[in-house]
């Protein structure tokens, strides 16, 4: 019976039913409205024909319409396949099929896609978010209890390396993983938490799941708008917002005057970080809770808290408290300190596997595929993918490190690094820049500044100047694409 847990929404609704649960533009609702409303579309859906197991796939933008209906699926026992809204049709239709979605609800903007989709798929029935209010309502079964193991969500992966993998995430995981942030960052009866990220990826989902089983409030943007989240950072009291590194800098360079001292921490994941803007950020007193983490962990699973923050810059800090982590070499051996192989994770908050892969280890452990290295205390260091790594003369390149001396130089906007085959060291990095709009910097100078900053056999051997690099739904290089413009 441990393993049972009352219903997230139900059980916050009973709890603090006139807290403020969600403020998304004008209308703000409490937890007992939030729960109403999910209650209600709940029986829309009944009355659809959706009940306890099925998935149901979202293509849907941030707004309080997806939140309550996500929301309702819990309060059904239905699965919620959360499709990434950048992909197209066929990326689309690959991962509802993969998930044996019956249904797909979407939003009015993306019809065009949705009915592209649709022809593809006979057995799929679309329903609109905006139809939800005037479809027929069936007293729904309500779920008033889950299982720990039951799946909550289905996330893809950003395929970055490969093919989007869907990740099974439980009940367990998230519940887990809410509660490893809260061990680690502690809870105040002020939080506020900003959510201007997609709810469709786990950094934006987890942030509902936090609100539910901490009661605290959410402001929820539709996307990242930098002016409105110093506006609201004054108006609506915020003192939690998870940030990507690109949104990260564009506040620092907004924000004008000191940070609120209200305000607690910016939650920085899902990719690497500049020890520069890390830096940058502490100058202007922005505090900073930088972190590791994927969908397989539902959300982050390592993290570097402030307090810690000027001592181990550039380190993605400890495993939150209910996790762990260790660092292997290719046998599967574990490896001491400072020294770098693949990040292994294990914890209740990491997902036990892939929709239709099956479990991914036999022991739990989990292989990131990234490669890091702790130092003496225990601070982890994440380097690179490993699929990505460089190997040059026997020596290992991180492309990383490269891409962020280059992304430092006045001028670059963005670089992509990746190895070409050659016969004499087997590999050597070969750079791609962006230049900012209107500017040329000759590749002597920028070969110039890496002479400064990087041993002799990590320069690139070739910089070539391109417009855009190639980005995934989730905004991230997408480096296999360059080395098949270099083939
Ligand atoms: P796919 O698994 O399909 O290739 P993906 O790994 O990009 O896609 P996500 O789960 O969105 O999908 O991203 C998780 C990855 O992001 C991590 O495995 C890691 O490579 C990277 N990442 C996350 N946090 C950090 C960090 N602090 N520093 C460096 N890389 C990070
Ligand atoms: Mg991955």
């Amino acid at each position: 019976m441990e393993e049972i847990l009352p219903n997230f929404l139900k059980n916050r609704a009973s709890l603090t039913p006139n807290k403020e649960a969600i403020v998304f533009n004008k209308n703000r609702l409490t937890f007992q409205e939030l729960y109403e409303k999910a209650y209600y579309t709940a029986g829309v859906l009944a009355a659809e024909g959706i009940t306890k197991g099925d998935y149901v796939a979202f293509l849907v933008k941030n707004d309080l319409r997806t939140v309550i209906t996500l929301l309702s699926l819990h309060l059904l026992g239905a699965r919620a396949v959360l499709l990434n809204n950048r992909l197209t049709a066929n990326e689309l239709l690959y991962q509802i099929k993969d998930s044996n979605s019956l249904f797909l609800i979407a939003d009015d903007d993306f019809q065009l896609t949705a009915e592209d989709v649709l022809r593809n798929s006979s057995s799929l029935k679309v329903i609109f978010k905006k139809e939800l209010d005037t479809k027929p309502f069936q007293k729904p079964v309500v779920q008033e209890t889950v299982h720990i193991n039951d799946t909550c969500t289905i996330m893809y992966t950003s395929g970055t390396t490969g093919f989007p993998k869907g990740v099974i995430q439980t009940y367990g995981n998230h519940w887990w993983s809410a509660v490893g942030n809260v061990l680690n960052a502690g809870l105040t009866d002020k939080d506020v938490w900003l959510c201007t990220v997609p709810i469709f990826h786990i950094s934006g989902y987890s942030i509902l799941m936090r609100s539910l089983m901490y009661g605290m409030k959410v402001i929820l943007h539709e996307s990242f708008d930098e002016k409105r989240v110093l506006t609201d950072l004054v108006q609506e009291k915020i003192t939690i917002m998870s940030v990507v590194t690109a949104m990260l800098q564009r506040i620092e360079k907004a924000a004008m005057g000191a940070f609120p001292d209200y305000f607690r921490y910016m939650l920085l994941g899902g990719g690497p970080a500049s020890i520069d803007l890390i830096s940058s950020c502490m100058n202007k007193g922005i505090p900073v809770y930088y972190s590791y983490g994927m969908t397989e962990t539902s959300s982050q699973i390592v993290t570097l808290p402030p307090e810690d923050a000027a001592r181990k810059i550039g380190s993605a800090g400890k495993p939150l408290f209910p996790a762990q982590l260790k660092i292997l070499d290719e046998k599967g051996k574990e490896l001491g300190a400072n020294e770098a192989g693949e990040i292994v994770v294990f914890g209740p908050n990491v997902s036990k596997g892939y929709l239709n892969k099956g479990p991914h280890s036999v022991d739990g452990w989990f292989h990131t595929g990234d490669i890091g290295y702790k130092d003496s205390e225990g601070f982890l260091y994440v380097l690179d993918r490993r699929s990505d790594l460089i190997i040059s003369g026997g020596e290992n390149i991180y492309p990383a490190e490269i891409e962020s001396v280059l992304s430092s130089i006045t001028g670059i906007k963005e670089a992509g690094v990746v190895g070409m085959d050659d016969r004499k060291w087997g590999q050597v990095p070969i750079a791609f820049v962006v230049c900012e709009e209107g500017t040329e910097i000759p590749a002597a100078q920028i070969l110039e500044v890496c002479k400064r900053k990087l041993a002799s056999y990590k320069l690139p051997k070739e910089i070539r100047f391109i417009e855009a690099l190639p980005r995934n739904a989730s905004k991230k290089i997408v480096r296999r694409t360059l080395r098949e413009w270099i083939k």
